[in-house]
């Protein structure tokens, strides 16, 4: 009688262990499969990698080094990392080419046909992200670093630029920069997640000599193809597109009586710093809004005093004219602003906003617009299109 008992108890206890030891194993193998889930996330992917430039486009060029080159070979190796991960790779371009339409490669609009096409390719393709490989160059030798740009309103691009620029920071740990908004036409322009990678200035001797080698490019591409990884890890079911308006930056302090200010870069590129110059009253008090607006841009075009500081407009370039109208300032400059410009995405960016900071510290001009040649809607340097109005603060109407 007393035996009974205890074999039932005995057999039930053997019963639970069991029973626990499968649920312990289902749940194992679940999370398992769960996780497979994930890390297989980046094998239906399309991604576009856009080698930037090409043909008869070089890009920046420094001491026999072109911008082209460098993006086209660093774009191949990260087709190759990117395909050992499963993903469905697409290039814009495969070789030394570039996609202006048949004679039209010259003129205001032939650039934005050309990457236009590149955008294209793209969206017919229903890539899942759109990656531009660029390489970075500027007259001061001591300006490095590689940075991420995202489209401003883009919460997946910034996303993507974040762990990316993350990855490339690993492998530059005194690189301070972060991944950054810019007012890029193709990342304007493209419908899914976009990302401009700028891989590091051929004008810095140790970075020069690094992009010259095919390991640390075999390390660029490797760090673009984790950042990618990650990115659909973090987000197996994307990011919630939250527009964001435009931060209400705060615009350059108004001219005093005495002073006004120009803006030149420094040294990092990081940011613009000011240079005051003295206002001559006597001369200051009879000219009208649209002599200032020529007198300080006049000598902004002369360049800096600065030994830290760097010219943002080519040396030749020359003011065809200046109008004013309902706050806008209209400023036609003369093409050497645009044949001279030897440099990348972020000092095109920065020579935009020195003349529209310098213009709209003049009290009465709010905003500006870019002509070359008397032509609207051109590109100084073939990353940014001039075909609305700038400003530091937010236009309602940009026409
Ligand atoms: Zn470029």
């Amino acid at each position: 009688m007393f035996q009974r008992p205890i074999v039932l108890f005995i057999r039930k206890t053997w019963f639970l262990g069991a029973i626990i030891t499968l649920l312990i194993l289902l749940i194992g193998a679940g999370s398992l499969r769960l996780n497979s889930v994930f890390s297989s996330d980046l094998k239906n992917k399309i991604i576009v990698i856009d080698p930037g430039h090409g043909g008869a486009d070089p890009g920046a060029q420094n001491s026999g080094l072109k911008e082209k080159d460098i993006n086209l070979d660093i774009s191949l190796r990260l087709r190759k990392v990117l395909e050992s991960k499963g993903c469905k790779v697409i290039l814009t371009r495969e070789v030394d080419k570039d996609f202006f339409l048949p004679g039209f490669v010259q003129g205001r609009m032939a650039k934005r046909a050309e990457l236009n096409q590149r955008i294209n390719l793209a969206s017919k393709n229903n890539a899942d992200l759109f990656i531009s490989v660029h390489t970075n160059s500027f007259p001061r030798r001591n300006t490095y670093g590689m940075e991420t740009y995202y489209h401003l309103k883009s919460a997946t691009g910034k996303a993507l630029a974040e762990l990316i620029q993350e990855q490339l920071t690993r492998l530059q740990s005194d690189n301070k920069r972060k991944a950054k908004a810019g007012d890029y036409y193709l990342i304007n322009q493209t419908k899914m997640p976009a990302v401009i990678v700028e891989v590091g200035f051929i004008s810095n001797p140790r970075e020069r000599k690094l992009l010259l080698s095919n390991s640390y490019r075999d390390l660029i591409a490797e760090a673009i193809g984790t950042g990618i990884d990650q990115y659909f890890k973090d987000f197996p079911l994307g990011v919630r597109e939250i527009v964001q308006t435009v931060s209400s930056q705060e615009g350059p302090p108004s001219a005093g009586n005495d002073t006004y200010k120009l803006y030149f870069l420094n040294s990092d590129l990081e940011s613009l710093v000011p240079e005051d110059r003295q206002i001559c009253q006597s001369v200051w008090a009879k000219l009208n809004l649209t002599q200032k607006a020529n007198l300080i841009l006049g000598e902004l075009l002369k360049g800096p005093q600065g030994v830290t500081n760097t010219r943002t407009l080519a040396l030749k370039t020359k003011i065809l004219s200046l109008t004013i109208q309902k706050g806008i300032a209209t400023i036609n400059l003369s093409k050497d602003i645009q044949d001279d410009f030897p440099g990348g995405a972020l000092e095109e960016d920065m020579t935009i906003k020195s003349i529209v900071w310098s213009m709209t510290q003049i009290p009465g001009i709010n905003g500006v617009r870019i002509l070359i040649n008397g032509e609207f809607g051109d590109t100084i340097g073939g990353h940014i299109f001039l075909d609305h109005t700038f400003s530091t603060q937010p236009l309602n109407e940009v026409n």
